[in-house]
């Protein structure tokens, strides 16, 4: 109807409010070495691979920790080893007072937080039956693994919102850490299951409300990764992955920390500028449909 637009007219387009530095800005960046890091739950497992391969990537990071001082002094040795550098801060990511003092931290060291990785997260002490699963675990998985998560990124959003977009046009990035748990359930620990469909639910808001700011908020989701969290349950997993005649995973090994955090290292050098509020897979293909 009304044939075809001419080809001067206008389009309304719903873009950002920041311009991309373009290539020329892409061209000059090469190193990251000025950008900076906050990685929670940085001292162990996942999140100490994911500090040092933002290490490799000329990230400066932040590495926090709840209690494992040493742990977290091996983390910071590993990055400064991968030709990066840091520092350990403690706090734990459930408490106001602690988070506070994790940003205020981050920001007198760097000056800037490039990107925030909220990673740090813990199982129930307790595989209970979604029948028997008491309040504790319940508010003990809430603090951690979600509130936590949601108030530090409030806290962190608002000062990259007020911080001028680096070279390549982003004020900053967020990355969560949620897992297969978030849509698969498994009723011996509900209440993972259910805080992780709330972090994965929390990285589309946070994607919908910064993306206007050259925020982009994504979520990596690992399947079953070998770390201290899943070290109780090796046997279990073993057989699952391993030793049974088909294993949940079509690729038939245990995931490792590198793996997660060769996929964070991509979305911290900005490989996937147009995607906000995605989930990428690190699973070994668990999640799909297989016959
Ligand atoms: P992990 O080996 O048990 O390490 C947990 C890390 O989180 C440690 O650095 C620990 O610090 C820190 N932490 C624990 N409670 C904290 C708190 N209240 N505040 C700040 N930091 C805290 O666990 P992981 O396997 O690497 O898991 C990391 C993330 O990946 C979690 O969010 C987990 O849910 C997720 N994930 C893991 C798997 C898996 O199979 N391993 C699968 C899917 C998703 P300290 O060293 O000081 O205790």
């Amino acid at each position: 109807m009304g044939g075809p637009r001419p080809r001067s007219a206008p389009v309304a387009r719903a873009g950002p409010a920041f311009c991309f530095a373009g290539l020329q800005g892409r061209v000059l960046l090469g190193s990251m070495a000025t950008s900076s890091a906050l990685v929670t739950g940085a001292s162990r497992g996942i999140g100490r691979g994911i500090a040092v391969e933002l290490a490799r990537a000329g990230y400066r990071v932040a590495i926090n920790y709840a209690g494992n001082l040493e742990a977290a002094n091996e983390a910071l040795r590993l990055v400064r080893a991968a030709g990066g550098d840091g520092f350990v801060v403690q706090g734990d990511v459930a408490v106001a007072a602690d988070r506070d003092r994790l940003v205020a931290e981050t920001q007198a060291q760097f000056g800037r937080i490039d990107l925030l990785v909220n990673n740090a997260g813990v199982g129930p002490k307790v595989r209970a039956d979604l029948l028997d699963s008491g309040e504790e675990s319940f508010d003990r998985l809430f603090g951690i693994n979600l509130k936590g998560p949601f108030f530090l990124t409030q806290q962190v959003a608002r000062g990259m919102i007020a911080q001028e977009p680096d070279a390549r046009g982003f004020r900053g990035r967020i990355v969560n850490i949620t897992s297969i748990s978030a849509y698969t359930a498994s009723i011996n620990r509900g209440d993972y299951c259910m805080v992780k469909a709330g972090l994965s639910m929390m990285t589309k808001l946070f994607a919908e409300r910064l993306a206007p700011h050259g925020i982009n908020v994504n979520e990596v989701r690992p399947g079953v990764i070998a770390t201290d969290l899943t070290a109780g349950v090796k046997a279990k997993y073993d057989k699952l992955i391993i030793q049974d005649e088909r294993g949940i995973t079509p690729i038939r090994r245990w995931g490792t920390p590198e793996d997660v955090a060769l996929a964070v290292r991509a979305l911290a050098e900005d490989r996937f500028p147009f995607s906000t509020g995605a989930a990428f897979d690190v699973d070994g293909g668990f999640g799909f449909f297989r016959l």
